[in-house]
């Protein structure tokens, strides 16, 4: 006991610290959990913004293990949302004063794809008289390509690294060019250079993942000098190759744990992120979002894509929110993240503080 006690207080985190925390139980399980929540609140405030996600294809080229979209599951129905159905679902955020929209999908590197989705970013800009903040997660691109949509108006870019450990991402992924572990390490330093607030993360609770392999990620995270994070369990897919080695996985329940420990010592670590309380925690509890939000999480992403293609975007099995419509969900949403104790923060971006304080911050896209 003593020892976590005092490690919630320590400055400078090393690996053996933060292994520490993230097995802690019990009684230090509790004082962990409080402890990030007041330097959430000491440094942000218990404010939370809302990014609404939509989901804009499955079609994909590469061909991550792990993955429900990866380019060789047959069974997978594509789709990619038209231009009108993305800028819809923009409307819709819009109306109900999100802030800000997340668009993301499979990995696509050609001319039209690129084209499309500058426009659609300029278009989004344009039906909200530049007020909708505009994230991409969509994956690998060349510097010029990161430069074309950020000065098309979109100033986030989230890229996972998905594991700090090379040889546990080797593991994940194909052994081929377009799976190569330092190609997205040099993606995340591109994203920077352009001037994103560059968010990345993690998968929890992989086969053959550590404790200690979580810790460095964790480091990595800060080493990086990150400006949001989400990061969530690892949840299984069957049409996936990785779905062999399941016998290797801890239960849920400790993946959900496990993904919690890890959002209460990343506030430790980074106090003036955003983090996000990620959709693969609502897969195994209900409540599991707003689990991460009343121990340190500030950023929430609530699905707004339409209904008739939320099920096609499958990454893992057991997809929560399949049904809901937009705006029932967001009601309910805004209404549990008040019984977490916190309080939606409507019509802002709300960027990371920390991206203002990052150094060379200012130099975007020439
Ligand atoms: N294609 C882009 C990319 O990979 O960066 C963006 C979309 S991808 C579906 C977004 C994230 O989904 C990945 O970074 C990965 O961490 C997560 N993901 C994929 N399969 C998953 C699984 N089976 N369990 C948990 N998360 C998964
Ligand atoms: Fe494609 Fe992203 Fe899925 Fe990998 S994780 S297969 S890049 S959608």
């Amino acid at each position: 006991m003593e020892k976590v006690e005092t490690l919630l207080y320590k400055k400078d985190l090393n690996a053996d610290d933060l292994a520490t925390l993230l097995s802690c139980t019990g009684e230090e399980e509790r004082s962990l959990y409080a402890r990030s929540k007041e330097v959430r609140d000491n440094t942000l405030g218990n404010g939370v913004y809302m990014r609404g996600l939509i989901e804009i294809s499955n079609r994909c080229i590469k061909d991550c293990l792990y993955c429900g979209i990866r380019r060789s599951n047959s069974q997978a129905r594509r789709y990619a949302l038209s231009e009108e159905n993305i800028l819809d679902a923009a409307a819709f955020a819009h109306r109900y004063r999100y802030g800000s929209v997340v668009l993301q999908g499979g990995e696509r590197k050609d001319e039209a794809f690129i084209t499309g989705i500058e426009q659609v970013v300029r278009k989004i800009k344009q039906l909200s008289e530049g007020t909708l903040g505009i994230t991409l997660s969509l994956g690998e691109q060349n510097e010029d390509t990161y430069r074309r949509w950020r000065e098309a108006g979109a100033h986030r870019y989230l890229l996972r690294i998905e594991t700090s450990n090379e040889a546990l991402y080797r593991q994940i992924h194909p052994r081929d060019a377009l799976h190569d572990f330092h190609t997205r390490l040099e993606c995340l330093r591109s994203l920077q250079r352009c001037g994103y607030q560059t968010g990345t993360g993690v998968m929890i609770g992989l086969p053959g993942q550590t404790i200690r392999d979580l810790a460095q990620d964790l480091l990595f995270l800060k080493e990086m000098d990150i400006d949001m994070v989400g990061m969530g369990p690892y949840l299984e897919h069957h049409e996936t190759p990785l779905w062999e080695q399941r016998h290797l996985l801890l239960p849920q329940r400790e993946r959900l744990r496990l993904g919690l420990h890890m959002v209460s010592c990343l506030r430790l670590l980074m106090p003036d992120i955003n983090i996000a309380a990620t959709t693969a925690l609502q897969a195994i509890d209900p409540a599991g979002r707003e689990k991460a939000l009343e121990i340190g999480a500030n950023v929430i992403m609530p699905n707004i894509t339409p209904l008739t293609n939320r099920a096609d975007y499958q990454l893992y099995e057991n997809k929560p929110g399949m049904d809901e419509g937009a705006e029932a969900s967001t009601a309910r949403l805004i209404e549990s993240v008040r019984n977490s104790g916190c309080e939606v923060r409507l019509a802002a971006w709300g960027d990371s503080p920390h991206f203002s304080h990052r150094k060379n911050n200012l130099s975007i896209c020439k």
